[in-house]
């Protein structure tokens, strides 16, 4: 069968922050883009986060209008829930295989009334709350995700039917199959961003298993507005927890977990959750124990300054291991910097663990795209053209090239766009001297 096939100036893969960037600044320069996104909705990590730092803006707030904009923009086509499977040049023209993933729910048809979701008697833990409260077995990712499509989670569905029976324009179809389809770009900027270190491959912090240890994003979502309880308790007995424990570079600069490098936001983020934890919890004892603190962005180390200034606790210490604690609590076993060092413990309610950055996704068998020794996308120039890959027409931006916070992958979102319309001009240049 021929698979039908899409012409656009650019290619984009991946919607977050920095794919969402850089496809306007393409668009706005009046090229025809497409985004593929493997998600069920753009935003990326950015719209799962609650505030940021420096400035504590509203996450949400600030992300949903760029969400909105790329999705309203007459030069841009969003794809999401699709699988991209190969990326290749073909002489002046880049070629995407992308498979769109049946969600259920015909995308046409459906106008995210959510009926569907309201009458799913099935409920299933949730990982866009950390997994901390549930959702349908058919559900929209989250209120403000983009585009308000349902999609069901075939594994739990039950096949009661309500569902289709309830919707009103008959868009649940349990026979849905996936569409693969041809992209054909004359560029592409690879903005697939990062995912956290798994926990299970620190088996010293517990490999994910001891209660009242959570992730960063897992503590994202306690803090936002619109998290799972609306207030911050401890998951595993409800408790408003008294003391609170950051642990550091707890999947980074480790080679045991083969990630040498250092993450870059892990100690902003911490910074920032210390504060918004101090502002919920007033009461609440936070430290923060760390082995140096890498505060390198603009105004990043006054914040570091507010933030001891509120009396977050800073403890210079490298954490060894991790144990379960009385009443539900969680102790440390540290390795002190200070007053002349030793090895102690200490007690806290709830630990958070501040995880690296990974890259989301590795090219192999899908592009020729080179890698770095830490996995991210590799750049050719990195110092004079940090964006420009080894693979002619296409370009990286934001974490897919490395740990970055939001303000320099929107920067390099920009660098890439420029790169790539850059590369567009010249290459129509030629095509019409050559007609
Ligand atoms: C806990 C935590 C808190 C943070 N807080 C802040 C903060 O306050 N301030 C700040 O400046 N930074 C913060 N950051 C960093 C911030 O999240 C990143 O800088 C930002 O998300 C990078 O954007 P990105 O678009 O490059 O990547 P991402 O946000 O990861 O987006 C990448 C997108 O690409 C998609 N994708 C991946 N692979 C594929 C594929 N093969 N095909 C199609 N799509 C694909 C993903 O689904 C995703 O939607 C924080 C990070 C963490 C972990």
């Amino acid at each position: 069968m021929v698979q039908e096939s899409l012409s656009f100036d650019a290619l984009v893969v991946g919607g977050g922050i920095a794919g969402l960037q850089a496809a306007l600044d393409l668009a706005d320069q009046d090229f025809k883009v497409a985004i593929v996104e493997k998600d069920a909705t753009i935003g990326g990590k950015m719209i799962r986060l609650s505030k940021v730092f420096p400035t504590l803006d509203c996450s949400s707030c600030i992300t949903t209008p760029k969400m909105a904009a790329a999705a309203h923009h007459e030069n841009i086509t969003i794809f999401t829930y699709c699988d991209m499977q190969s990326l290749v040049r073909n002489g002046n023209s880049i070629s995407a295989a992308v498979r769109q993933k049946s969600r259920f729910v015909e995308a046409e048809k459906c106008i995210g009334c959510r009926q569907c979701e309201y009458q799913c008697p099935v409920y299933v833990t949730d990982p866009e709350q950390g997994g901390f409260s549930a959702r349908k077995a058919i559900y929209i990712p989250f209120s403000n995700a983009i585009p308000q499509i349902a999609l069901m989670d075939v594994e739990n569905c039950t096949l009661c039917g309500k569902c289709a029976k309830v919707c009103p324009t008959q868009a649940v179809n349990y026979f849905q199959e996936p569409e693969d389809f041809i992209i054909e770009a004359s560029t592409a900027i690879l903005a697939t961003g990062f995912e956290l270190t798994p926990l299970e491959n620190k088996q010293q912090y517990g490999e994910g298993k001891i209660p009242n240890v959570i992730t960063s994003l897992q503590m994202e979502r306690l803090l936002a507005p619109h998290g799972p309880y609306n207030r911050v308790l401890r998951p595993a007995d409800g408790m408003e927890p008294d003391s609170i424990a950051y642990i550091q570079c707890a999947g980074s600069r480790d080679k045991s977990m083969g990630v040498s490098y250092c993450s870059r936001v892990c100690c902003m983020y911490a910074i920032k959750q210390a504060m918004l934890l101090a502002g919920a919890l007033p009461l609440a004892d936070i430290a923060i124990y760390y082995m140096d603190i890498r505060a390198f962005g603009k105004g990043y180390e006054q914040f570091f300054q507010n933030a001891m200034a509120m009396g977050i606790e800073f403890v210079k210490g490298k954490v060894a291991t991790i144990s379960e604690g009385e009443d539900g609590g969680v102790r440390l076993h540290y390795e002190s910097q200070e007053d002349g060092g030793g090895v102690t413990s200490a007690d806290h309610d709830l630990v958070v663990l501040s995880l690296g950055m990974i890259p989301d996704w590795n090219p192999q068998g899908c592009c020729s795209v080179s890698c770095g020794s830490d996995g991210f996308i590799e750049t050719v120039k990195p110092k004079i053209s940090p964006t420009l890959t080894d693979m002619e027409g296409v370009f990286v931006a934001g974490a897919a090239a490395g740990p970055k916070d939001i303000v320099d992958s929107i920067v390099e979102a920009g660098a890439a766009a420029m790169e790539a319309s850059k590369y567009l001009t010249t290459l129509n240049r030629a095509v019409k001297a050559v007609a």
